[in-house]
């Protein structure tokens, strides 16, 4: 490691100081460039401060044992690859009583042993992060190497990443970490493997919306861990959290945060709707046709008019619909289920003026009592479960709307690491991308 070069330059004079400037690292002058070769170039550097303060008793000290030289790793420089070579002082503490004699000289660019300045660290850090970039890919770019990079993202994930911010709404939702697989087990045999992950979010409509957390698996007993790791501030300013129609979160939120509302977001009732209409199309074709749904069959080639709002329609597009019923649909269930639906739709999107919401769930569940069909009727059970949280979120106009558009962004990130293995790790990159490139 140790290495002299036969060049007297780096010895005896330094540089002058706009090469220093130009280089620009800082507490450092540069003593000597040289030309390694094609786009490469050798420099030397070393302190400005030729005094510093014994790390064991503080006594500051001039006295030089020896400058050995220690290659490190930095940034290019003007495009060129840079061969970084500094010039440690080693000191030796003044003070007799010191058990210290000497000591090494260091900076905030070099703390004591790197082997890489600060700044390159920097930059591999915000590299991975904020570009959202492979590890592997960053450490080839600056010629270090996998565990350099990512120590560097370690490191600067812990200043990047502040204890979450106390918020009115917490928005609560599940994204899957990745794709099911089945592993092959010694003694029990084949296992299925389905992570999943749960996002917090700061769902409040009145501040900007920002990640808080996020955790492995979508139980009831992840929400309370989470919750656990905040302190009593956070827990107790929490007034409502906002969650999909899912049982175990409810009753991990009811656990930890007894005082707080639960309310349903309206997106994943809209769907539910959808998706009894789309099962009742589906019989109904196997029943009428004896088979799937195909481009032949006018309910199958219009699906997509079948889940459109209701009110968005225009005039032709009606009249397509009401065809569409009277060519596929023999004993008017497609209909009976589209009315379903539309009701459902008009509900949740209602004021919160409390004798419209009672005439529209009204509304609701009559046509879910004309439908008779399986698919409404289980429904109508899934909103007579939850209305009372579905009434919170109408009343108080919170959505999830936010933890879907985090749940975007973790998907990218999973895209662009092509899935992890290491949830640790998973966890890091999506919280720190999110906090590079979605500052407030
Ligand atoms: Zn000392």
């Amino acid at each position: 490691m140790l290495k002299v070069f036969d060049n007297p330059n780096c010895e005896a004079t330094s540089m002058n100081d706009t090469t220093s400037l130009l280089f620009g690292l800082d507490g450092y002058g540069v003593l000597d460039v040289t030309d390694v070769g094609p786009g490469a170039v050798r420099v030397v550097i070393e302190t400005i401060e030729t005094e510093a303060a014994c790390p064991e008793c503080g006594v500051l000290s001039g006295r030089v044992k020896d400058r050995p030289l220690r290659r490190v790793k930095d940034l290019p420089a003007s495009g060129q690859q840079v061969q970084l070579w500094c010039r440690k002082r080693r000191l030796v503490c003044r003070e007799r009583a010191c058990p210290r004699t000497t000591f090494t000289q260091a900076t905030d660019e070099l703390p004591v042993r790197a082997r890489v300045t600060s700044r390159l660290r920097g930059k591999l850090a915000v590299c991975i992060a904020g570009s959202n970039r492979a590890v592997a890919d960053v450490a080839a770019e600056y010629g270090v190497s996998w565990t350099t990079a990512h120590g560097a993202l370690i490191a600067h994930a812990a200043r990047w990443l502040p204890a979450p911010e106390p918020t009115r709404v917490l928005g609560i939702d599940e994204t899957r970490a990745r794709s099911v697989r089945w592993i092959k087990e010694h003694d029990t045999g084949w296992k299925r493997s389905d992570p999943w992950m749960t996002s917090f979010v700061n769902a409040d409509p009145h501040v900007p919306g920002r990640l808080l957390g996020l955790v492995p698996g979508r139980s009831g007993a992840c929400v309370k861990g989470w919750l656990a790791l905040q302190d009593q501030q956070f827990r107790d300013g929490i007034q409502i959290a906002v969650i999909d129609p899912s049982a175990p979160y409810a009753s991990g939120l009811r656990a930890a945060l007894p005082q707080a509302k639960i309310a349903v977001d309206h997106w994943h009732l809209v769907k539910l709707g959808n998706d009894a209409l789309t099962g009742v199309r589906q019989r109904v074709a196997r029943e009428t046709h004896g088979r799937r749904g195909r481009k032949v069959d006018p309910a199958w080639a219009h699906r997509r008019l079948l889940l459109t709002a209701g009110d968005r329609l225009s005039a032709k597009q009606r009249e397509r619909l009401a065809q569409v019923l009277a060519d596929d649909d023999p004993h008017g269930q497609i209909a009976a289920a589209y009315q379903v639906k539309e009701r459902l739709r008009e509900l949740l999107a209602s004021p919160p003026d409390p004798w419209l919401l009672r005439a529209r769930l009204w509304a609701f569940y009559h046509a879910c009592a004309d439908a008779d069909l399986p698919e409404t009727t289980r429904l109508a059970g899934t909103i007579s479960t939850w209305w009372p949280h579905i009434l919170i979120a109408i009343q108080h106009g919170v959505t999830n709307a936010r933890t879907e558009g985090f749940n975007r962004i973790i998907k990218q990130v999973k895209r662009a690491g092509c899935g992890y293995r290491n949830m640790t790790n998973y966890e890091r990159r999506i919280l720190t991308h999110i906090a590079l490139t979605r500052a407030a």
